[in-house]
């Protein structure tokens, strides 16, 4: 539930995550009427800024098209204050507890939401200096961190244990921002509120399974950042390997928080670590027609730079239900199109009455334009017996025409209002993935001589034909895992422009 009298407290508030998703998920919120009662918002970073100059900043990050929209802007700048200050310095603390008192005005019950939009650099010292400094004194406290959590198991482990003593697991929310993406959170209601998806979800049905990442730009000069993590961290290991749990775990006993992550955890032990020969690097070079830059023309990146801008792996979970399907992964920037799909691929029929028919899929669309949909083989309408590839489908845009999806920072940040666990990721759950995924990565970084693979930046404006999907070597690998393309069936999705 809401609690009234809440302060969130936004620190970084100058920098990138704040002004793309912070504040307009918290503004879409208020508009929504979802934020508690007589709520504030302070915005806390080492820049110096009076109120004006930060309204006007805040303001520029939210789009209002509508008259309406706008005044609910200004409202929502009523909410909005801002304190500068250092992330080290007991002083600088103390003067935002002091700002926060003013807000609370001498009432009881001061709860406090506390948002690190701030490099890991400065995580461990600012998540100390609020326990000290501007812990609430009567009332909920609350912290909500983001990735990077580590960059492997012992480092992650060292973040914990750094705030460890200072937080308790209830009061730390790890956002992994896939979980509040509204396919992701239908994942649970399609397989277990279906009986025909629960019947079939298992390695007797199921031949092979692949979860599928695709960004069609580079890292176009903020490599930096990029190249210390690469493709794997950056989008693997969290927010892959989520969608695996979630579409791999038991039933959970109850849509309870910890009823989820007990069954998320207990998925991801049954995994074995990832071993390099089921894995493929790639690094992205110039698009065929020279006009797309290559990873390492970006100036940020290190010319000699080994880092992976796209990896495909095979998982696999050592249960009765899965043992023996391959989990395949895939994640590529600079690729030929935008989209982040899970495909379940069925078993061949039984041979006899057809010859090479092409197998069932269930392709569930998380980005962009959420769908659902069933490759099926239908007899082609006609007086001979041939068949064809057809879908059922469910396309959002189109079923629920009328509703709006909402952003997954709304989701999330309203779940962490309410003190909801059930999207972030616990504790046991972060050092099991990395568990997963640390020899694997280790592995990639301590071998110098392996080199990712390259393959031409995916979309480039002249060639439409020789779009890439990744490195040559892709297409052989997934059907080395059982993966069979049948374009020789020739499936054509007649709504295309409408998808
Ligand atoms: P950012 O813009 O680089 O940093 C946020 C603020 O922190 C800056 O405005 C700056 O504020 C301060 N800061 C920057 N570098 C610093 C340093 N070296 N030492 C001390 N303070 C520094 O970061 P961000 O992109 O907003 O990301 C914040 C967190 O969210 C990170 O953990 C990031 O991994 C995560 N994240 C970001 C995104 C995204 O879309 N940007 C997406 C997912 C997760 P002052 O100089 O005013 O203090
Ligand atoms: P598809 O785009 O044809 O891809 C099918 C799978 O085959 C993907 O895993 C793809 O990998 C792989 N692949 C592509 N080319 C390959 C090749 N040459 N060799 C081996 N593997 C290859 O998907 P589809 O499900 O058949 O759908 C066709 C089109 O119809 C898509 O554009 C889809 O969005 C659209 N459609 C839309 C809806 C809807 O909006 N409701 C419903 C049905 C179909 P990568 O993912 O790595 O490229």
């Amino acid at each position: 539930e809401l609690k009234d009298n809440t302060i969130i407290i936004v620190l970084g508030a100058s920098g990138d995550l704040a002004k793309k998703k912070t504040f307009p998920a918290l503004y879409g919120l208020h508009r929504n009427n979802y934020l508690p009662r007589d709520v504030h918002i302070v915005g806390y970073a080492r820049t110096k800024m009076d109120h004006e100059e930060y309204l006007k900043r805040v303001k520029s990050y939210i789009k209002t098209p509508t008259k309406e929209m706008e005044e609910q802007l200004e409202e929502f700048c009523n909410k909005c204050s801002y304190i500068s200050g250092q992330y080290d310095q007991d002083d600088s603390f103390q003067n935002l507890e002091k700002h926060l008192q003013k807000l609370e005005n001498g009432r009881k019950e001061t709860n406090r939401v506390f948002y690190m939009a701030l490099p890991p650099s400065v995580f461990i010292p600012v998540s100390q200096h609020l326990k000290k400094n501007c812990y609430p004194r009567n009332g909920i406290a609350r912290i909500i961190i983001e990735k990077p959590f580590g960059k492997d198991l012992p480092s992650s482990r060292e973040l914990q244990q750094a705030l460890g003593p200072d937080w308790k697991e209830d009061e730390i929310f790890r956002i992994d921002h896939y979980l509040g993406k509204e396919m992701v959170k239908n994942l649970l209601i399609l397989r277990f509120g279906n009986e025909f998806f629960g019947a079939t979800w298992n390695r007797n049905h199921v031949d092979n399974v692949q979860i599928t990442f695709k960004e069609p730009f580079g890292t176009e000069g903020r490599g930096g950042y990029f190249d210390e993590f690469g493709i794997i961290r950056d989008v693997m290991q969290n927010h892959l390997l989520q969608v695996l749990t979630l579409l791999a775990m038991e039933r959970p006993i109850s849509f309870s928080a910890e009823d989820i992550r007990d069954e998320k955890v207990r998925v991801l032990r049954g995994m074995a670590s990832l071993e390099p020969k089921n894995v493929i690097i790639g690094q992205y070079e110039k698009s065929l027609d020279g006009s797309k830059p290559g990873y390492k023309d970006d100036d940020t990146v290190p010319k000699d730079s080994r880092c992976p801008t796209f990896a495909s792996m095979v998982a696999y979970i050592k249960n009765e239900r899965w043992d023996g399907v391959p989990f395949i992964l895939k994640a590529g920037k600079a690729l030929n199109e935008q989209k982040t799909e899970i495909r379940i691929q069925y078993k061949d029929v039984t041979s006899g009455i057809f010859k090479d028919i092409p197998r069932n899929e269930l392709v569930i669309r998380i980005q962009p334009n959420e769908s659902v949909y069933i490759k099926m083989n239908s007899k082609l309408p006609g007086l001979s017996m041939q068949t064809v590839v057809t879908e059922l489908d469910l396309t959002y845009r189109r079923r629920f025409s009328d509703l709006k999806i909402p952003e997954a920072y709304e989701s999330l940040i309203l779940d962490a209002l309410k003190g909801d666990h059930s999207n972030f990721v616990r504790d046991d759950e972060l050092d099991a993935s990395w568990r997963i995924f640390t020899p694997l990565l280790h592995y990639l970084d301590e071998n110098k001589e392996i080199i990712p693979m390259g393959y031409p930046y995916g979309k480039s404006s002249t060639h439409t034909t020789s779009r890439s999907r990744g490195p040559a070597v892709l297409d052989d690998f997934t059907s080395s895992y059982g993966y069979k393309f049948s374009d020789a069936a020739g499936y054509q999705w007649p709504m295309v422009g409408d998808q």
